[in-house]
């Protein structure tokens, strides 16, 4: 066998042992060595005159090595005596490999060295990870956003509105619409109210889905949401608000194999120079009443 075979065995190894280690729960230390040492058994053993190619070479090796792992690992589990066998059986085949001039130690020292150090990965991945968890928490309390459906909050609204109407001079246009989901509370008392909240959840998807990145989503209150446009017409604002729309209603949301259809209505109006963000919404307020007047699933404008 060339040193350059030897090379792809030593690199199966090495795959094998980490789908083992991470197929395992608990893999202890001792048990990886094992493992190495059973593997270099193998190694030992290869004949290469019996052997035509390289692949045939990994593939007899992979599934040799994978029924040893399994079957030393049973035996680990099962008894010490067996146990004992088998280091006495791998402490022969160090020295039988010895013999062959492999460095066995050094490689044995290598994978425990990597065993060693992805466990401690895997622990500190851990903590950061539930440190993590508890600062979204703590944020999320704190924060502007609405915990249900991770789009901003109406506080969040409040400051965002007041800035936009200090900046008197922007040189783009900016729209806001008011969205709002039709008969609500119908849908809570028909599917529950848990049912309602997966409905929140999917509006703000779409919402998500469908804006560009410069616009931003706010959870008004309830079951409304404040969605600001940024930089667009008003042509282009009314088809935004038309997509939306027929986003909604042509999605069905299935819940506990119910599908639950649901629709919204909208208004729409665009910022003026004059408004203050009490202005402003109430203007994109008034045009959503309209459009809940008119029949619902509708959006209705005020570019005035
Ligand atoms: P309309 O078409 O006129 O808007 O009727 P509606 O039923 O949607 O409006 P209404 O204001 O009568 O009812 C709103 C309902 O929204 C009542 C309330 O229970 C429900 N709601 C508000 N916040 C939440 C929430 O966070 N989760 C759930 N599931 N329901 C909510
Ligand atoms: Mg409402
Ligand atoms: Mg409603």
């Amino acid at each position: 066998m060339q040193k350059s075979d030897l090379k792809v065995l030593v690199e199966q190894i090495y795959e094998n042992l980490l789908e083992r280690i991470e197929s395992e729960e608990n893999t202890s230390k001792q048990q990886v060595i094992g493992y190495l040492k059973d593997a270099i058994d193998i190694v030992a053993n290869i004949n290469d005159k019996d052997l035509d190619t390289i692949e045939h070479t990994k593939e007899s090796f992979k599934n040799s090595y994978k029924e040893i792992v399994k079957e030393s690992l049973d035996s680990y589990q099962n008894t010490n005596e067996k146990f004992g066998e088998l280091t006495q059986l791998n402490k022969e085949t160090i020295l039988k490999c010895n013999e062959n001039h492999i460095d066995l130690n050094v490689l044995s020292e290598k994978f425990n060295e990597i065993h060693t150090h992805m466990s401690e990965e895997v622990k500190k991945a851990n903590k950061v990870i539930s440190n993590l968890h508890q600062k979204v928490k703590i944020l999320e309390e704190t924060s502007n956003l609405d915990p249900l459906t991770k789009v901003f909050n109406r506080r969040a609204l409040g400051s965002y509105l007041s800035e936009v109407c200090e900046n008197t001079n922007r040189p783009y246009m900016l729209h806001i619409m008011m969205l709002d989901i039709d008969n609500f509370k119908s849908i809570n008392d028909k599917y529950g109210h848990v049912a309602g909240d997966k409905i929140l959840i999917f509006i703000s998807n779409i919402l998500r889905k469908t804006l560009r990145d410069g616009d931003k989503i706010f959870r008004y209150g309830g079951e409304e949401f404040t969605i600001i446009i940024n930089r667009n017409s008003d042509e282009q604002c009314e088809l935004i608000a038309n997509r939306l729309l027929t986003l909604i209603s042509s999605n069905n949301l299935i819940y506990m194999g119910e599908r639950i259809s649901v629709t919204a209505s909208i208004g729409v109006t665009k910022l003026k120079e004059s408004d203050t963000p009490d202005s402003i919404l109430a203007r994109a307020d008034k045009a959503l009443y309209n459009s809940k007047k008119s029949g619902k699933n509708m959006f209705s404008k005020d570019f005035n």
